[in-house]
């Protein structure tokens, strides 16, 4: 039975993560952490410390006095605010991140942390970008994520730490809003196309990017811990992804079920650079081949299963 310490985890992914792992691995086995304390499942449903991931003596501390064997580091700052914050975004980051390989090394914790598509470059191949290929990134979250994936190999290579991680694509939410990153557009347009009927997009017409809807994302992650490690070729990180569309496909997929939907443009140039350097698509053989994944929804499953819970959420 595995003993997780999640950090991060009032974030947009580690909200829903927490709720998944209580339900696989009982409530008891599961530490959620974070900076803040927010009144939510995850702080009061079960075991909840605070945490600053700066703070690598505290974090050890928390994991050894918990017993924990599996580490799930979730806390950073995402692409659109790094780029606003860039030494910041350094210090939390590549911060958080040595803290958390240095517990775990010192714990001997299996680790798991999520690297991003925004550790490909306006040089990766934009098309069905490779598992293994170039990436030479331009923003400053993408410069963490290529050191964090290559720190996470060398802690495994060095240490023999079983360091695990996946590539995501947006990811695509009903519990928590986006913190900040350049696809938060593809969440947005669910909550205003029910709450007004029609949606300004700050990502332009024709830009693709790819995405995955959370229930896929939260699967991945159990499934990679899980996998025999003997099968594992690549770890830190494997390319996952559900989907590739740009705003007026997501729109045209709103439309199938809100007929009177309409979608504008008003461009943001930062977060508009920020996705012109990255894929427009990216292949993910070498996840399923490895470790067997697989995702569930495509774009219009997943807007009929967005419309229907926010609807039912009052929004
Ligand atoms: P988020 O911004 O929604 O949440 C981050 C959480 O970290 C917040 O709850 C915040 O309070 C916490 N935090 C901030 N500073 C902290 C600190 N010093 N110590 C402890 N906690 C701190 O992020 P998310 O979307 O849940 O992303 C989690 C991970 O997944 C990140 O590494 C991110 O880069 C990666 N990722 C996310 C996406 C996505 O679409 N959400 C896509 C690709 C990769």
């Amino acid at each position: 039975m595995k003993k997780i310490i999640v950090t991060g985890a009032l974030g947009q992914i580690g909200s829903e993560l927490v709720t998944k792992l209580r339900n696989t691995y009982g409530t008891e086995n599961i530490l959620a952490t974070d900076i803040r304390k927010a009144s939510a499942d995850v702080t009061e449903a079960g075991p909840f410390e605070i945490l600053d991931v700066t703070d690598g003596e505290k974090m050890h501390q928390l994991a050894k006095d918990f017993g924990a064997d599996t580490m799930m580091h979730m806390a950073a700052l995402l692409s659109a605010t790094a780029e606003e914050k860039p030494l910041f975004a350094w210090n939390l980051n590549m911060g958080g991140l040595i803290n958390a390989l240095e517990a775990s090394r010192e714990l001997n914790m299996q680790f798991f942390t999520p690297s991003s598509i925004g550790a490909f470059g306006p040089s990766t191949p934009k098309m069905n970008t490779p598992q293994d290929t170039l990436q030479r990134p331009t923003t400053m979250y993408g410069v963490n994520k290529v050191s964090g994936e290559l720190l996470c190999d060398y802690y495994f290579q060095k240490f023999g730490l079983d360091t695990r991680g996946v590539r995501f694509p947006g990811l695509i939410s009903n519990e928590t809003l986006p913190g900040g990153g350049t696809t938060d557009y593809a969440v947005d347009i669910y909550y205003k196309a029910l709450a007004e009927g029609k949606y300004t997009s700050y990502i332009a017409e024709g830009t693709y990017m790819d995405m995955m809807y959370m229930p896929d994302a939260l699967q991945a992650i159990v499934d990679l811990m899980e996998a025999d490690s003997s099968q594992l070729i690549h770890r830190n990180a494997f390319n996952v992804t559900a989907m590739s569309f740009a705003p007026e496909q997501i729109a045209a997929s709103i439309k199938k079920v809100i007929s009177t939907f309409t979608l504008d443009y008003d461009v943001d140039p930062v977060r508009q650079a920020i996705a012109n350097s990255w894929p427009d698509s990216i292949d993910a053989t070498a996840a399923k081949e490895e470790w067997g994944f697989q995702a569930k929804y495509d774009l219009d499953s997943m807007t009929i299963d967005m419309l229907e819970t926010l609807k039912r959420k009052g929004i």
